[in-house]
């Protein structure tokens, strides 16, 4: 095996999901995304564990993410995020996945691929667009848009859903933005309702608001972030316990290598491509098997320490696509070849840093880190 490897804390997810569902009001539903392989933590693994937890709906971004689930056995419902093309219509269908739809081209298309799959009852969310700018209807064209679905034999309507833009912001500018996101997505609801027409299941918040703001928890939130251990930027443990909210969440992550090999330096030699560390007194340098091309971002040297048998030392010189190297000082007892190396994950479990330090000092967000953690890292769950 590998030393490269990504350790998933299990019991960390499941903390983190108690945690969530202490803070949903009553009868709320859970949405738990675990699209683009649960943000890098293992997407069937956090599904498992979601279903078992009670969560009724998964969140994935394509069509393939949704058939990978049913292979694997999830039986919960399958919300797709992103739209798919139509030639991955007949699979999206046959797996009973939920798509968001927004416009009548789609809808037709989507109608005749159910009646060919002899699919009575597809069911499909309507997708409103009230200030996010990505996908979705606006909110005038929610009442045409749930009758002409209503009006197609094959499709069901359940479910209405918005997106908000800058809900993880705490600027009062930000948060009444989110609220005039809201009120527009209510009136959406009341269009169609209005109509005659049942919207199903009302969603719009993801980690930030469902949490943040429990007024807008609707039927259901789509919790993803949190999930996996990290707050939703400025929508920090702080700011909610400011707002008498406790949400304590766990890291799931767990970063690491190994040392492969330790190399004695002397003054005037350098490490790396682009000569960029010079050695200005006799040392020892570690390599390490890990990588760009393993998600450690290049943009990450300098600055990045590691922890090794908990003291922290700097990468030096340019990151490889496969491995890196880090100053550990001359004849250091603490460091030994073949010792763990943690880049981030729990601190309680020895890292330095998490995905959010990691993030802060890149100029990314936590969500990048953990989902750069490419497919070559195996998932270790523990
Ligand atoms: C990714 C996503 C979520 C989850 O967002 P988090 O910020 O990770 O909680 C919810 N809803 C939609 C539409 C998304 O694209």
């Amino acid at each position: 095996m590998r030393a490269t490897k990504a350790i998933i804390y299990s019991d960390n997810l499941k903390n983190n999901i108690a945690e969530i569902k202490k803070n949903l009001k009553k009868g709320v539903k859970l949405c738990c995304a675990v699209k683009a392989d649960g943000y890098g933590n293992g997407g069937i693994n956090a599904a498992k564990i979601a279903e078992e937890m009670g969560a009724e709906y998964l969140a994935i971004a394509t069509v393939d993410e949704g058939l990978e689930l049913r292979e694997n056995g999830i039986k919960a419902k399958l919300l797709l995020l992103s739209p798919c093309i139509p030639q991955e219509f007949e699979e999206l269908i046959k797996n009973k996945i939920t798509p968001l739809i927004f416009d009548k081209e789609v809808i037709d298309l989507l109608e005749e691929e159910a009646e060919k799959c002899g699919v009575k009852n597809e069911e499909v969310f309507l997708a409103v667009d009230t200030g996010m700018g990505r996908i979705g209807c606006l909110a005038q064209e929610s009442a045409e848009l749930a009758k002409y679905i209503s009006d197609k034999k094959h499709l069901t309507l359940s479910g209405m859903i918005t997106h908000f833009a800058v809900s993880d912001s705490v600027t009062e500018d930000n948060i009444s933005y989110t609220k005039k996101q809201a009120e527009l997505f209510k009136l959406a609801v009341e269009n169609v309702k209005n109509e005659g027409i049942n919207p199903g299941i009302i969603t719009a918040s993801a980690s930030a608001a469902g949490i943040a703001m429990p007024e807008l928890q609707f039927d259901m939130i789509r919790p993803g972030i949190i999930l996996y251990g990290y707050y939703a930027d400025e929508v920090t443990e702080d700011y909610l316990l400011s707002k008498g909210i406790h949400l304590s969440l766990k890291p799931v992550m767990q970063f690491e290598t190994t040392v492969s090999a330790i190399r004695p330096f002397t003054p005037g030699r350098s490490v790396s491509y682009g000569r960029t560390w010079e050695c200005s007194k006799e040392t020892d340098i570690a390599v390490l098997p890990v990588g760009y091309a393993d998600g450690l971002l290049r943009r990450n040297s300098p600055g990045l320490k590691v922890s090794i048998n908990g003291k922290e030392y700097p990468l030096v010189g340019r990151i490889c696509m496969d491995q890196c190297m880090v100053d550990i000082g001359k004849n250091n007892p603490n460091v030994h070849r073949w010792d763990k190396v943690i880049i981030f994950g729990p601190k309680d479990k020895g890292a330095l840093y998490d995905a959010d330090d990691i993030a802060k000092m890149t100029g990314t967000i936590s969500y990048e880190v953990m989902t750069s953690i490419s497919k070559r890292v195996e998932r270790i769950y523990r």
